[in-house]
């Protein structure tokens, strides 16, 4: 996993470039350096390092496929990998990396004014957003949390007070002249739909335009000046440096209407700026009206931001990219005590529709619709065929429904309910992109950080299992379900027991029809299953997901496959499956039990590796 930057001596965070002159400039030598946090490259790192009482700073880009390099150069799948490189090679660099310049004692790397916020910022958008509290919302942030920075750093502009929208040039000049007449007050208006902006600034009683353009790579920048990823960049950067402007911005022009807790500003200056969005961002969003493009009117009665984000999640949650709190399976079904009050579903609540989900020993799955109060629900049903002959079926598809009725995670198929009619059925959250297995077999392009984030999902829900004394016994890539392509549910509790709380595992009286290949060496040897049993079986599904749903131990019989693992032989990598997940997956096979990690270690370094890729 690439080196964690912030426990490195000679990373400063996000200092500004003569903040790191001045820690160069007070060492000697040519050679010394340091590393900071860019200031204009989203997830990207500064190299400066000093040369004959001068100072050189190199920006050390992050690209997509998750290497490092001084743009142009040679790339290394870290940071600390480019300075090692640039301390044999100069390679285009002024000097060799010598000295690196440590940290003053007991200084930490400075957090950047929005990394400080960003939490406060994911945490309200998910609020607001989804309407999340308590474990969902925790639950939200921990699976979501690559895409939701994405989405508030480039978004976050429209929550700034400095942010105006679409308004005319004139109307600009108008709210920048109107009260206070400081100099380096500011806001950004948008110019097109295109993604370029105005920057109005106030120099000596006057109203200065400066276009803010986007670049064919999405980088904006006023003309000839430094690029940046997102807006809020741009202003931090000409908040402490002019830069090419008249003067840097000082004070917020603040958008009109609903501002009153955010007007500007004793301190100015973009900290205070974002403190100021922070606090009263989405409070605002509630409050803006809509701002007219067409008409230039001001303001209309809809809410603008809202219904822009509604717009985009419904057509985000239609596609594949939706997030797992965009379906309508991620809350829980039991949130609205006055739609699901019981465990019994009537008959003439659901509707079942025509086309099979899937099949098993106990019968058919088929698609339905579950008719609540205020709202229908589709829904998979699972039909007990007709049970006369065996009653066992019955019992053991009770005892299922029992199992899942005590389990709420959003990374859980839930149970809605029992319907006895015509046959017993167990009614269930709809996964309709149906077996992980199977998807991953039909879609071989699937990316590696798309197979990463469903599989840390998935042990995300282990983790529910093992908090809550569950084991699954059945965990296989057959038995996780799609919602959609970026969110699995574990499903299949036909085998799981509740363990009692002073017990660290059940133990099955006699050998079953069990899935062998998924088995660790105790549940074969002694009967004996546990959560961390459930971790041997996770280290297969693993292994599935990451050789896109191929069997594992192909050809082998299941005493073959005992054998195998008993000489202490496991399975070999998948192709291109990264080195990182497969030393995950051999930690899962560890032999002894009280060796091998719990869920509570395997999903947190799973969480850390998918962060690693998809940011
Ligand atoms: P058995 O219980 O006999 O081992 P099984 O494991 O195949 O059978 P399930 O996994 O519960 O039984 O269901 C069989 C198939 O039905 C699944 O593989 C899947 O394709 C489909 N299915 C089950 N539950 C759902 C659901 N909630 N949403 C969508 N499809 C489902």
């Amino acid at each position: 996993m690439a080196d964690d930057v912030n426990t490195l001596p000679f990373f400063y965070g996000n200092i500004t470039r003569e903040e790191a002159e001045k820690y160069l400039l007070a060492g000697t030598g040519s050679g010394l350096y340091l590393l900071r946090q860019s200031r204009n490259y989203l997830g990207g790192y500064a190299l400066s390092v000093s040369n004959s009482g001068q100072c050189f700073h190199y920006t050390i880009e992050r690209h997509p496929n998750e290497t490092y390099a001084i743009a142009g150069g040679k790339k290394h799948r870290s940071p600390v990998d480019v300075i090692d490189y640039h301390s044999q090679e100069m390679d285009g660099l002024v000097c060799l990396l010598k000295t690196p310049c440590n940290r003053p004692r007991h200084m930490q790397p400075k957090v950047g004014p929005f990394e400080d916020l960003k939490e406060k910022l994911i945490r309200e958008y998910v609020q607001q957003t989804w309407n999340l509290q308590g474990t969902a919302l925790e639950q939200a942030i921990i699976s979501q949390r690559p895409q939701l920075e994405k989405r508030i750093a480039t978004t976050a502009h429209q929550q700034m007070p400095w942010f105006h929208g679409t308004i005319t040039r004139e109307d600009s000049e108008l709210r920048l002249l109107n009260g206070s007449r400081t100099n380096g007050k500011f806001l950004i208006r948008q110019r097109d739909g295109k993604g370029s902006f105005a920057l109005g600034l106030l120099h000596k009683g006057q109203v200065m335009h400066y276009r803010i353009d986007r670049d064919k790579t999405g980088k904006l920048s006023i003309p000839d000046g430094k690029k940046f990823d997102t807006l809020w960049q741009l202003v931090e950067h000409y908040s402490y440096k002019a830069d090419g402007l008249l003067r840097v911005l000082t004070e917020t022009c603040v958008r009109p209407e609903g501002e009153t807790d955010m007007s500007s500003s004793d301190h100015p200056g973009l900290g205070h700026t974002l403190q100021n969005a922070a606090n009263g961002v989405f409070h605002l969003l509630k409050k803006i009206p809509t701002l007219d493009r067409h008409k230039g009117s001001r303001y209309g009665s809809a809410d603008r931001v809202n219904t822009y984000e509604s717009r985009e999640a419904t057509n985000r949650a239609s596609s594949n990219e939706a997030m797992p709190m965009e379906t309508e399976v991620y809350e829980s079904p039991y949130a609205d005590p006055d739609e699901l009050k019981s465990s019994t579903v009537l008959r003439e609540q659901l509707v079942l529709e025509d086309g099979e989900l899937g099949s098993g020993n106990f019968g058919t799955v088929m698609r339905g619709i579950y008719k609540m109060r205020k709202s229908k629900k589709p829904v998979a049903v699972k039909i007990l065929k007709n049970s006369d002959n065996d009653p066992s079926m019955r019992e053991e598809m009770l005892r299922e429904a029992n199992v899942m009725q005590q389990l709420d995670n959003p990374y859980i198929v839930r149970m809605i309910g029992i319907c006895e009619a015509e046959n017993l059925m167990l009614v269930m959250e709809l996964a309709e992109l149906g077996p992980l297995n199977k998807f991953l077999q039909k879609n071989k392009q699937t990316s590696m950080k798309n197979v990463t984030e469903l599989v840390h999902q998935v042990s995300m829900g282990m983790k529910y299992l093992e908090e809550h004394n569950f084991v699954h016994r059945d965990l296989a890539a057959r038995n996780v379900l799609l919602v959609t392509q970026h969110y699995a549910k574990i499903s299949d509790f036909g085998l799981s027991k509740a363990v009692a709380e002073d017990q660290t595992y059940y133990r099955a009286e006699a050998h079953g029809k069990w899935p062998v290949k998924w088995y660790a060496p105790e549940c074969m040897n002694y009967f004996k299953f546990s959560s961390k049993s459930d971790v041997w079986s996770f280290g297969v599904l693993m292994w599935e997901a990451f050789s896109f749903g191929q069997k594992p131990y192909k050809g082998m019989k299941g005493n073959e496959v005992l054998l195998m693992i008993e000489s202490g032989q496991r399975m070999e990598s998948p192709v291109n499956c990264p080195p990182e997940i497969y030393e995950l997956m051999k930690t899962c096979w560890i032999y002894r039990v009280e060796e091998r990690p719990a869920f509570t270690v395997i999903e947190p370094r799973l969480r850390e590796y998918y962060y690693d890729i998809a940011q």
